[in-house]
């Protein structure tokens, strides 16, 4: 999400290398830009919503006076994207300026205390508390540096946060908690940046912040302290030896390799929503007498699984549907008793705006789930949420997929509560899962983020594949055969694994690799069945199996293990990501490049 880049120089103009830094920065993805710098005692800032060279132009950007300053390239997540909206963001004098990364899960309870206290807001972000809090902390007649470590101790959730002020005129202060921020030191001043390629062309001499820390940058070097306590941090300049390539991929050869390892964390985002508009969304779901879940591609089979859950835990009638075909299928029935809700990654998918905007007319009732705050698909539900996967680049969809299944599941688990249809034990239980489950994605990288390679060289000659599945996990074979697709362009088909017999069974011959999906759970007896009628005609078994499963165990080829006690109902999250490591290791095999698969566009926006 977004980009940080500030600078103090020993001498010269910070706001061109923030205008530079910025660029290197732009494919981290943003929709607005915005520069602070100090100079004469005083704190300029300007800030606009568009692409940073564009912004740049229109507003100077560049010229901006100050051998010190800050710049901010803002993905919205509080807000959309317009120039109130975008960073850096002041206190009530103008004098300290903020910008931020993350996310600030408590500012609600922030803002509204702040509020009590006489501050004005300008903005809908979650940012504008942590300039407010810093003014307030100045109240107690202490340095900048000292309130704004107090002001940090109260903040909850992500941040990587510089601040500039007028208060001080030699210095940058920083601080991070779960999203990046890079500290580069070099003869002609101190940097920071959400990632090393900003400031490789004036240094390689870096320093990685860590979760809890806070660092002062000044023009001949920088110091780290504890947030906790303030106690002092000695860490050693490390250097870096990759190219600029290299760097934007953090390391990773490619970015759906990096996005895949990314999914801990996305999921962790993912799982940090507002209560309040979990609850908007779960009070419009509790009226509806049936729930379609509209959607396309990847989003699509999200619903899939996510109807399951729908069905089975909130006991409420569930429908996943195509977006180009919601309209032809379901058009003449929907009405006011029935609630649609829309998931898209980007919220301009055309199909989906289509098949809501129809749903709309005839008066039902629209929500959304969607990764980009201002998009269509937020202007146009009643309600909607924010899956906070951050912008993905590579266009086969990989963390926003399972950030999607981690809303919708707790979007599912609320409304069960609501409904009280299974027991308290049942849905205390899927909860206390459900916050594993980044865990168990942990686990699952450790054990097959390399390794699954050899099973991937054994099998990299084949010329079709079958992904099968019972239950939810019928969805995650889908989404596991779509990425083999949209990757390798080998034909492969992915069926319920009931309905193989009926037709699909008939391409199996000696030898055809047969993934199937078999986490413990109500379908594991029968997917057990599923398996022995494909071996009697010769199929090579893969199975994605719990840790120990013997019997599965025992009738495979292959098996890929999975972490143990993951539920069936969320087990597509942990259960796709071997899948998604598979496609992306074959693809590259085949010397094909992953991130751009042939013919794909990352968000259709077309009929
Ligand atoms: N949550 C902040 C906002 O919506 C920061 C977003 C970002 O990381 O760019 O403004």
């Amino acid at each position: 999400m977004c980009g940080i880049f500030g600078c103090v120089l020993k001498e010269g103009e910070a706001a061109p290398l923030i205008h530079q830094g910025l660029r290197r920065l732009e494919y981290r993805g943003y929709d607005s830009v915005g520069f602070a710098t100090i100079s004469d005692g005083t704190l300029h800032m300007r800030k606009d919503q568009g692409r940073v060279d564009e912004v740049v132009g229109r507003l100077g950007l560049d010229k901006m006076p100050g051998s010190l300053g800050v710049g901010h390239t803002r993905w919205a997540t509080h807000g959309a994207p317009m120039m109130v909206n975008a960073h850096p963001h002041t206190d009530c004098e103008n004098q300290i300026a903020v910008i931020h990364n993350g996310v600030i899960d408590n500012f609600l309870e922030l803002k509204e205390e702040l509020i009590n206290r006489g501050h004005v807001f300008e903005s809908r972000t979650d940012t504008e508390v942590i300039p407010h809090l810093i003014e307030e902390e100045m109240k107690g007649d202490i340095n900048i540096g000292e309130a704004i470590l107090r002001a940090l101790r109260r903040l909850e959730g992500s941040y990587a946060i510089a601040v500039v002020s007028s208060a001080d005129l030699e210095r940058i202060y920083c601080a991070r908690n779960e999203s990046p921020l890079v500290i580069g030191v070099s003869d002609k001043g101190t940097f920071c940046a959400s990632d090393v390629p900003a400031m490789l062309p004036y240094t390689n001499k870096v320093v990685y912040l860590r979760n809890g820390e806070f660092a002062i940058l000044e023009r001949e070097g920088f110091k780290i302290k504890r947030i906790q306590d303030g106690s002092a941090v000695e860490r050693e300049v490390e250097e870096v030896t990759w190219t600029l390539e290299m760097a934007e991929k953090q390391g990773y050869p490619h970015f759906m390799l990096k996005e895949i390892f990314e999914q801990p964390k996305s999921l962790r985002n993912s799982l940090r929503l507002q209560q309040q508009y979990l609850d908007l969304l779960t009070a419009f779901l509790d009226r509806g007498r049936e729930l379609f879940l509209v959607a396309a591609g990847t989003s699509y089979l999200a619903c899939i699984a996510a109807s399951y859950m729908f069905s089975k835990l909130a006991r409420l009638t569930t429908y996943p549907a195509i977006s180009s075909e919601f309209i032809a299928q379901y058009g003449s029935s929907v009405g006011i008793d029935s609630v649609v809700l829309a998931v898209s990654q980007s919220g301009e998918t055309y199909d989906t705006l289509k098949a809501i905007d129809h749903a709309r007319m005839r008066a039902t009732t629209v929500l959304g789930v969607t990764n980009t705050v201002g998009s269509t698909l937020t202007r146009v539900s009643r309600a909607y949420i924010i899956q906070q996967s951050g912008p993905e680049m590579g266009v086969a969809a990989t963390k926003t997929f399972t950030s999607q299944l981690m809303v919708l599941s707790q979007l599912a688990l609320r409304l069960a509560r609501t409904r009280g249809k299974v027991s308290q034990d049942e849905v205390d239980d899927f909860e206390a899962r459900l916050l594993e489950v980044p865990v168990y994605v942990e686990k699952v990288l450790e054990k097959h983020g390399t390794s699954i390679r050899s099973l991937v060289e054994k099998y990299s000659g084949e010329r079709l594949f079958l992904f099968l599945g019972r239950g939810i996990s019928a969805a995650t074979a889908l989404e596991g055969r779509l990425k083999l697709l949209e990757l390798t362009y080998v034909p492969s088909l992915a069926y319920p694994a009931g309905e193989s017999k009926h037709g699909p069974i008939s391409v199996v011959e000696e030898g055809t690799p047969i993934i199937f999906l078999c986490p413990r759970g109500e379908t594991r007896r029968e997917i057990v069945g599923s398996i022995m009628e494909m071996k009697a005609r010769g199929a090579r078994i893969i199975s994605v199996c719990e840790e120990g499963d013997r019997d599965i165990k025992e009738l495979s080829d292959d098996v890929i293990e999975m972490p143990l006690g993951i539920p069936e109902l969320l087990s597509p999250i942990p259960y796709i990501v071997p899948l998604q490591l598979y496609a992306y290791y074959l693809a590259v095999e085949k010397g094909l490049d992953p991130d751009k698969p042939r013919n794909l566009a990352k968000s259709v926006t077309v009929p």
